[in-house]
Order: structure tokens, then C-alpha cells, then sequence
């Protein structure tokens, strides 16, 4: 079990560590291919200062060429997303320590399948988290793939596939009437293919409708918290891809018990 667990967090730490990567070069519009670099002095890394947390903690966060501090944006997300893969392990196994009955669950495809669903939303949503905190930016190279693998792996799962396609449908709409009446000022063009990706990833309305729900009360929150904080303006805009993805994720890992505590609460 201990193994397994070593196997995850560097499994998440990869991921982390890709998806740093990906912003990165989908910002400046690199190959995803080629050797990373820093960005101050530009030179290639070594292959071993490209180790995930590793390599940041053994050089002290600092380039070993110039020198200069290397954000703490990349560890932070690496660590991150491998708690979130801890996360969602334990989840799918019931949070309980290995017996007999979760060694059969290894043998159970819809697990698997499961469990791929899960870490690939983990990964997806920390690009758009990192790409829209950082850049203002919502990457349609990674959204419209990604809710693409999300609906076939729905499918496969066995999700209707009318409620998926009237969630979608329904989800486009939402974000796409939005837009037309603020004229795009509201919310961008990216937040309506996220939309898309969020329909996607919950071939549920009730989970959908949480996980846009509760995105816009985070970003409320937040919006209201920086303005009393004085750091923002009434009109400046937030990006709303950021809260979306925590809201997704949110709905990801307790959607279904945070609606059973509702509807209790409604009786
Ligand atoms: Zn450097």
C-alpha cells in the first residue's frame, strides 16, 4: 500500500509538473515538445534540475545558472495536485485501508475508468485555474479536447447520453447568453467553452448546476473580500475560469454529499 501511495504522488507531482509546463508553453505558444528552460536567463535545464519539487527544494529555489529565484508557482501546483491525486484515490477505495473487498475493486474496469476521469478533471482544472489566474486566458487547445475525453469517458461509465447533451447544451447557452449581453465584457470567450467542458465532466444537472453555483459565490466572495481588502475596484474583473475550476472541483469530490446534506436539510 505504501508503494502505491509513493506511486501516486509522484504520478501527481509528474502531472503537476506537466501542467506548469503546459501553461507555460501555451501562453508563448511553444512546442509542448523540447527541453524546458529557464525563463530569466533562458538556458536549458539539466535534466535532473527537472525533477518535480526535488530539484526546486535541492537548488533552494533558484535557477543553477543565474541564479535567480524560480517562482514558487511550480512546486505549489505540483504539490497540489498530488494531494488532490491522494485525494481521489482514497476516495474511489472508500477511504479504507486495503481488504480484500478494495483488491477487487482493481479488477473492476469502471474503476479504473473512474479513476482516469478524476486525475485527468485534476490536471485539466489546474491549467485552467493556473492559465486564467496568471494570464487572464482560458486555452481552447485544452478545453474542447479535454471535454471531449470527458463525454466519452461519461459515456463509457454509462451516463445518458440525452442528459449529457441537453447539460451541454443547456451549460453553452447559459455562458453564451451571458456573453451576448454583456457584450463580452462579463465573462470571455473561453468561459463559455468551459461551459462546455464543465457539461462534460458532470453528466448530472444537479452537479452541473453546483459546480456553476458554487462558482459564482466563490468568486462573490472573493470579488467582495479584495474590494474591502482594497485591492480591487468595483468594475475590475475577475477571472471567472478560476473560480469555475474550483467549483468544478469542489462538485468533483463531494457534489453528491453536499446535495444529499441540502435535500436533508430541505425535509
Ligand atoms: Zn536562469
Amino acid at each position: 500500500m505504501l508503494l502505491i501511495l509513493i506511486i501516486i504522488i509522484a504520478l501527481g507531482l509528474s502531472f503537476g509538473s506537466f501542467a506548469n509546463c503546459l501553461v507555460w508553453r501555451l501562453y508563448r505558444q511553444e512546442k509542448i515538445s523540447g527541453r524546458s528552460y529557464c525563463p530569466r536567463c533562458l538556458k536549458k535545464l539539466w535534466w535532473h534540475d527537472n525533477i518535480p519539487l526535488f530539484s526546486y527544494l535541492r537548488l533552494g529555489g533558484r535557477c543553477r545558472f543565474c541564479h535567480q529565484p524560480i517562482s514558487w508557482q511550480y512546486p505549489a501546483v505540483e504539490v497540489i495536485v498530488a494531494g488532490l491525486f491522494v485525494f481521489f484515490w482514497f476516495k474511489h477505495l472508500g477511504f479504507a485501508w486495503v481488504d480484500l473487498e478494495t483488491l477487487s475493486l482493481f479488477f473492476n474496469f469502471d474503476f479504473w475508468l473512474a479513476l482516469i476521469r478524476d486525475y485527468l478533471a485534476v490536471f485539466v482544472l489546474t491549467v485552467v485555474f493556473v492559465f486564467d489566474l496568471r494570464f487572464y486566458l482560458v486555452s481552447n487547445a485544452v478545453v474542447i479536447p479535454a471535454a471531449l475525453v470527458f463525454a466519452g469517458l461519461n459515456l463509457l461509465l454509462g451516463a445518458s447520453w440525452y442528459v449529457l447533451f441537453l447539460g451541454i447544451a443547456g451549460a453553452v447557452a447559459f455562458f453564451g447568453l451571458q456573453f451576448l449581453v454583456t457584450r463580452g465584457r462579463g465573462l470571455g470567450e473561453g468561459d463559455i467553452w468551459l461551459g462546455l467542458l464543465l457539461a462534460s465532466l458532470f453528466p448530472d444537472w444537479s452537479l452541473l448546476i453546483l459546480a456553476i453555483l458554487s462558482a459564482y459565490l466563490l468568486g462573490t466572495i472573493v470579488g467582495l473580500v479584495l474590494i474591502i481588502a482594497g485591492r480591487k475596484e468595483w468594475s475590475s474583473k475577475l477571472p471567472l475560469g478560476v473560480f469555475l475550476a474550483v467549483g468544478a472541483l469542489i462538485t468533483l469530490a463531494w457534489g453528491p454529499a453536499l446535495l444529499t446534506a441540502y435535500w436533508s436539510f430541505q425535509l
